[in-house]
């Protein structure tokens, strides 16, 4: 057998950079006893957070999938209503719609981006639709200008997913700017991390307001134990805004890091005859979450995940569809949305963190390439 130390390094497809001061907020808290949700460091993630984006308010909470749930309740969305969502996202984007009691609509994903297709949404809209829920896929921020005429247009409320889009920008402006309301996720694997946590943002004075009572079980702000209508527990804890706080403290490194990552994969890989990339465009800047190739098929696909792997190199398929899952077939036909379910099929993550060298991602290129 071969000893662990004569293997390469095993890349996971992405991991956490905790090196500034993580320890010490963290151990903060424990020594002052403030491990809930009270204590120095949630207003503090908060209030940077917020001016990190640009928006006025930022509320957390404890995962992306709550932010999500806390806007769409804020906005009022409820039985009966549409809400369109792109079918190529990750589950909690359809869930929080479902959580609501309103119908998840999926929309097709541009060929070019691999994001929500403007086009299909308004082919999508029906009376009953009540918002549109773009979310920045892998960190390429959406077309907000198309998706917001729409919303403009049809009298509805635009919730922002930026959960991979940390640091993200779309004409100038940041990812979490560009929504009525944008939610975040800080789980371990995104592009700032709390281990589990959430945001929600917005410039609108009531709807902030809104979240803050839900989020807090509904417990009027000017009479304690007065509850005012049927809220949640979906508070962030103090240890949870320490570690946020001390990311946000090096989001320009941390990001720099991924940004430099995509560079040496497009380099690389940019000139691959049977490699499709997601590209970056004038007007936007790619948050670089997670950096994705489409292979000629998902044959091939799963194929190279498996060789990758044979060579302790960690990758992931890009989402399934929504509309191909139990819990949403119902919804829309297989074949429907011929464009996203090819990008599903055949589409790869690489290892993205901002702990790879240029070393490693010439050897995920050099076992890519092999295996294709
Ligand atoms: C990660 C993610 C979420 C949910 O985040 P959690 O913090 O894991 O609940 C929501 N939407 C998208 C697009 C995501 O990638």
């Amino acid at each position: 057998m071969q000893k662990e130390s004569d293997q390469p390094r095993f890349l996971p497809v992405s991991e956490p950079l905790l090196a500034g001061n993580e320890k010490k907020y963290v151990n903060e808290c424990l020594d002052e006893g403030w491990v809930s949700s009270n204590g120095k460091f949630i207003a503090r993630f908060e209030d940077e957070f917020a001016r990190f984006c640009g928006v006025k308010h930022a509320l957390s909470c404890c995962n992306g999938t709550v932010a999500l749930h806390l806007a769409l309740l804020a906005l009022g969305i409820g039985p009966g209503d549409e809400v369109i969502v792109p079918t190529v996202t990750f589950v909690a984007t359809a869930n929080a719609v479902h959580y609501v009691g309103a119908t998840p609509v999926f929309a097709e994903s541009e060929r070019y981006t691999w994001n929500l297709d403007p086009a299909d949404v308004e082919r999508k809209i029906t009376r009953r639709t009540r918002a549109i829920i773009p979310v920045h896929l892998y960190g390429l921020p959406c077309e907000m200008d198309a998706i917001h005429a729409l919303a403009r247009k049809h009298g509805l409320h635009v919730v922002e997913d930026a959960a991979e889009a940390h640091g993200g920008e779309y004409r100038g402006r940041r990812a979490g700017s560009l929504g009525d309301v944008a939610t975040f996720s800080f789980y371990g694997n995104k592009n700032l991390t709390t281990g589990e946590g959430g945001m929600c943002l917005t410039d609108d004075d009531e709807l902030a307001a809104k979240i803050r009572l839900l989020k807090g079980q509904g417990m009027d702000p000017q009479r304690r134990y007065w509850f005012v209508l049927v809220g949640y527990n979906y508070r962030m804890t103090n240890i949870e805004a320490a570690l946020g706080l001390a990311q946000l403290e090096r989001a320009d490194s941390l990001l720099g890091r991924r940004r430099e990552v995509f560079g040496w994969y497009r380099e690389l890989l940019g000139s691959h005859h049977a490699l499709e990339l997601q590209p970056e465009l004038p007007h936007t800047r790619h948050a670089c979450w997670m950096f994705t190739v489409l292979v000629p098929s998902d044959r091939e696909r799963d194929a190279v995940a498996a060789a990758l792997l044979g060579e302790r190199i960690e990758t992931r398929p890009v989402f399934p569809c929504m509309h191909l899952l139990p819990p949403y077939q119902h919804l829309a036909p297989a074949g429907s949305l011929p464009v996203a379910e090819e990008i599903s099929r055949r589409g790869l993550n690489l290892p993205t963190s901002p702990t790879l060298t240029r070393a490693d991602v010439e050897r995920v290129c050099d076992a890519l390439r092999r295996a294709l």
